[in-house]
């Protein structure tokens, strides 16, 4: 069984691809899980997805359908992934963002703000004698280097793994939420660090991967537990290929570490669904910063999400092509991975904090 729900979106036509090529799309749609695509040559390939979002749909119905089921199993604490993927301009970015992280129009709102919304709205419909704690680290992979986004002092973040809370960021900083409008302000600034990021180190947001990791802990203080669940989304680097850019010197140094990181994640994949136990014994996750920070995503103890953003332009045929073909692979990732509820029962209580032994009791899906 898969543990990943790939869903694609198509962006409107923007008024660049509308001058250039009028109204025409290079998709013919079947209905809401299965289209044609054609390419340059007009040579049409079939796919299907779990979903898939077209040019007219709205924010909410991305959330909804992708994004809710996993924060509603995260503060069940069951750890979630949503990862968003495309060429550049596809739209990964308005997805997960919004227009504005701070985007007062309801409607618009991207997936970051809701899960703000929906995290805050569950917790408060819990028990009274729940006590949640929430913690946001946003990080930022560069050319093999995770920047930690609310310290940009610390450049060179170490991915590590912990037996009993999988891979963690190790010092980078978390921030505690005590309400949504305090989480925004939050993101904002993490954002708007990014872009300083990006002018010292002349880059754009797209040649980097933004990694966004809620944590949330609840304390049952009747039955003396306690629960984690890990909740990260991923607005990747875009996936076009370095050749069409024209790329030179460090741009092309960039593209390089970009297409290796992301190769890097669909070698992980092919691994995850070639289906044979002796390569499925060995997933290169440590081939890249990215796909050891996703190693739970995809073989691991989390339910996965993956939105892959395209456009609907037949002049962006290829690159979409190639998204919907990542998006495929990853459709068919065959692991039946130990999703658990991360619980903790407390043996002690000191100082108000609990100490505990992990509850070895797994889920198995
Ligand atoms: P990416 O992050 O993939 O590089 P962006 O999210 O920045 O791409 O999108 C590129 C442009 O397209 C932006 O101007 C954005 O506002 C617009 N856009 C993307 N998706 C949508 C959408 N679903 N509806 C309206 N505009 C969109
Ligand atoms: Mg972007």
């Amino acid at each position: 069984m898969s543990n990943v729900t790939v869903c694609v979106r198509f962006r409107p036509l923007s008024s660049k691809e509308k001058r250039d090529m009028g109204d025409n799309i290079c998709i013919k749609k079947f209905d809401s899980e299965n289209f044609i695509i054609k390419d340059e040559k007009e040579e049409g390939f079939t796919f299907s997805f779990d979903k898939v979002f077209y040019e007219e749909s709205k924010q909410a119905d991305v959330y909804e359908f992708l994004v809710l089921p996993i924060v509603r199993d995260a503060v069940n604490s069951i750890n979630g992934t949503i990862i968003a993927y495309g060429q550049t301009g596809a739209g990964k970015t308005y997805s997960m963002e919004g227009p504005n992280i701070l985007e007062s129009d309801e409607r618009k709102k991207g997936i970051l703000p809701r899960v703000v919304d929906g995290l805050f709205a569950c917790i408060k419909t819990s028990a009274d004698s729940t006590k949640y704690t929430i913690k946001l680290s946003m990080v930022e992979i560069y050319m093999e280097k995770v920047r930690d986004l609310f310290d940009l002092s610390k450049d060179n973040i170490q991915i590590k793994e912990s037996k009993t809370q999988g891979i963690l960021l190790s010092g980078a900083t978390e921030i505690s939420l005590l309400d949504p409008t305090e989480a925004l302000q939050s993101l904002s600034s993490g954002i708007a660090n990014r872009a300083i990021g990006e002018t010292q180190m002349n880059m754009a947001s797209s040649r980097s991967h933004c990694v966004y990791m809620f944590t949330l802990n609840q304390q049952s203080l009747s039955e003396k537990r306690v629960k984690s669940g890990k909740l990260v989304l991923v607005d990747l680097a875009g996936s076009e290929k370095v050749e069409k850019t024209g790329a030179e010197g460090r741009v092309l140094e960039e593209a390089k570490t970009i297409n290796k990181s992301l190769s890097a994640l669909g070698n992980v994949i092919n691994a995850l669904t070639c289906g044979s136990p002796a390569k499925a014994n060995h997933i290169p996750y440590r081939d890249s910063k990215l796909t050891r920070l996703l190693q739970d995503a995809l073989g691991g103890n989390s339910r996965t999400a993956l939105l892959c953003c395209c456009s609907p332009s037949p002049s962006n045929a290829s690159e979409s092509l190639s998204t919907l073909r990542f998006g495929a692979r990853a459709r068919h990732i065959k692991t039946s991975p130990l999703i658990k509820v991360n619980e903790e029962k407390c043996s002690d209580k000191k100082n108000g904090a609990f100490s505990g032994t992990r509850d070895e009791s797994f889920e198995k899906i």
